[in-house]
């Protein structure tokens, strides 16, 4: 009796144990293809038809439809990436599913899960000490361009590169905002010093210059409360109707005259603003724009030092903001709203431009994922040669490392060394080059300490010095993806069980499902 329900509980165990493997495993040969300056790019479909054509890691995981609970797990990965290092999402992902991969084996052999995560803790704990022997400065334009390096930005990588450098020194990433207008050039993109929001002039009256700027942030709709809108009225009396008509007008008229008595000249609402107070702003001159961003209408409450204010009644001249200059700009068919001598004058914006929708969102993507690299490593200044070249030193030296250990970890530690070839190997094998070949090429080259920067030659075969090629990474996108790679699968690994049968028998017999 005790022994079958041991056996089942093993069978239970082995069965969580091999979905989830196999749920890593898939997840990671989606994105696999991706990774790289050769890699390729996935088209997402959504039901509505709509498409997103990306190379972006975090966005195609995002955007999958997902159900599998393990699947969700490992997705996580991507998004700790994203949110701490805007790059390498791709990495960290392919290495979960190798890490993945690698415990399946030792678990074939027999060696318990606890075992395996502790050599695998170990073996990321050890490496992050190594690859601090790696890190060399370098420059930042580099590391903008390795960042693009694969995207549809890589064609203009030159521009958009130095673009990413000059706002990254600029100014703090959370200050830096950027505008994307399909119809141009990407060469016509440029960095502007100031805040570009993607609004327009509610009414055509308004003016497109306003110098001294006095600016009202209102986050409420600027238009009378529920009640007296909908006040019924007598249809039959004409006379009611126009007297509630007229009473209206004068009532909108004092709620626009609240925010002009304040000193306003110019009024942002993140709601709508009633057609009647538009008018009345208008004819007084008054500059507005409605349903702006939240994260704009912040943006400005920082560079100007407003405050957005949702009690219209009381709005005062302390609540509102300041710039020299506010103006509307043309660019393409669209206007801009662009604000400038601010006295938080740390504000920076980036005007993205692309031919098309598709390719200036995809461009963006790119940009975003850069120009938060750059500031990484424009903050803490410590990079790496790319190409997979810290892996592969990584690899050796955690094989060298593993020999110290001893015991069954000994085992989990090697396979941990065997899984980080997994990044030189698929720029590799997305290269056209056969990746073991390649492998033993690299090995030979890193058997000396003087060619640790030795990785993929993703153009011409073979392989080359990163360095010299300017293929450079910040330290942290790697140490990341090393570190939430081998969590990530030393969480999964301690799954021994499932709670839904029913389903769990279902995945079993159907395979994973997207
Ligand atoms: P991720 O989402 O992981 O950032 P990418 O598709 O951006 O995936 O690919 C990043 C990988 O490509 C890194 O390992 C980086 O070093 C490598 N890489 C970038 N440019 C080059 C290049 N010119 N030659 C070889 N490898 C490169
Ligand atoms: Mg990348």
């Amino acid at each position: 009796m005790t022994e079958q329900v041991t056996d089942a509980n093993q069978k239970q165990q082995a069965t969580a144990q091999q979905v989830n493997i196999f749920a890593a495993k898939e997840i990671a040969n989606f994105v696999r293809s991706t990774l790289g300056p050769m890699g390729m790019d996935k088209m997402l479909v959504d039901q509505a038809g709509d498409t997103v054509v990306t190379n972006d890691g975090a966005t195609i995981l995002r955007t999958m439809n997902v159900t599998h609970p393990t699947a969700k797990m490992i997705i996580e990965v991507a998004r700790t990436q994203e949110e701490n290092c805007y790059d390498g999402t791709t990495s960290s992902i392919i290495l979960t599913g190798e890490l993945m991969k690698q415990a399946e084996g030792l678990l074939a052999k027999k060696i318990h899960p606890t075992m395996i995560v502790k050599g695998f803790k170990l073996a990321a704990n050890q490496a992050e000490e190594y690859l601090e022997n790696l890190t060399i400065d370098e420059d930042l334009l580099s590391v903008a361009k390795t960042a693009m390096t694969g995207k549809s930005a890589e064609t203009d990588k030159d521009v958009l590169a130095e673009i990413c450098v000059d706002v990254a020194q600029a100014a703090k990433l959370s200050d830096i905002s950027v505008i994307k207008r399909a119809g141009a050039k990407v060469g016509d993109s440029a960095a502007i010093a100031g805040l570009l929001i993607d609004k327009s002039m509610v009414h055509h009256a308004m003016p497109e210059t306003v110098q001294d700027a006095k600016i009202a942030l209102i986050d409420v709709d600027v238009t009378l409360p529920d009640f007296a809108q909908q006040m019924q009225v007598q249809v039959s009396n004409n006379d009611a109707v126009e007297e509630f008509i007229a009473k209206r007008k004068v009532q909108l008229q004092a709620l626009a005259e609240k925010v002009i008595s304040s000193g306003a000249n110019v009024l942002l609402c993140l709601r709508d603003i009633d057609k009647l107070a538009t008018e009345h702003l208008a004819k007084h001159g008054i500059y507005a724009a409605r349903r702006v961003a939240k994260s704009d209408m912040e943006a400005v409450a920082k560079a100007t030092n407003a405050r957005i204010v949702s009690d219209i009644d009381n709005i005062t001249a302390s609540d509102l903001g300041t710039a020299d200059l506010f103006q509307e700009v043309h660019v393409g068919d669209e206007p801009l709203i662009k604000i400038t001598g601010t006295p938080n004058s740390t504000a920076v914006s980036v005007l993205l431009r692309a031919p098309t929708k598709h390719v200036v969102d995809e461009i963006g993507r790119a940009f975003d994922d850069a120009v938060g690299v750059v500031s990484l490593a424009y903050s803490n200044g410590k990079m790496l040669a790319g190409g997979g070249s810290s892996f592969m030193y990584l690899s050796r030296m955690l094989k060298q490392f593993a020999s110290t250990v001893g015991g069954r970890s000994q085992m989990a530690v090697e396979a941990f060394a065997e899984a980080l070839e997994i990044i030189p190997a698929t720029l590799a094998e997305n290269s056209g080059l056969d990746p073991l070949d390649t492998l033993i090429e690299l090995r030979t080259a890193h058997s000396s300490d003087d060619s640790t920067t030795y990785g993929v030659n993703v153009y011409e075969g073979g392989v080359i010095d990163m360095l010299a090629e300017g293929v450079v990474e910040p330290f942290s996108v790697v140490s990341q993806a090393i570190q939430s790679a081998s969590e990530t699968a030393a969480m999964i690994l301690r799954i021994d069980n499932i709670i839904t049968a029913k389903k769990l028998a279902e995945i079993g017999e159907d395979g994973f499902q997207y």
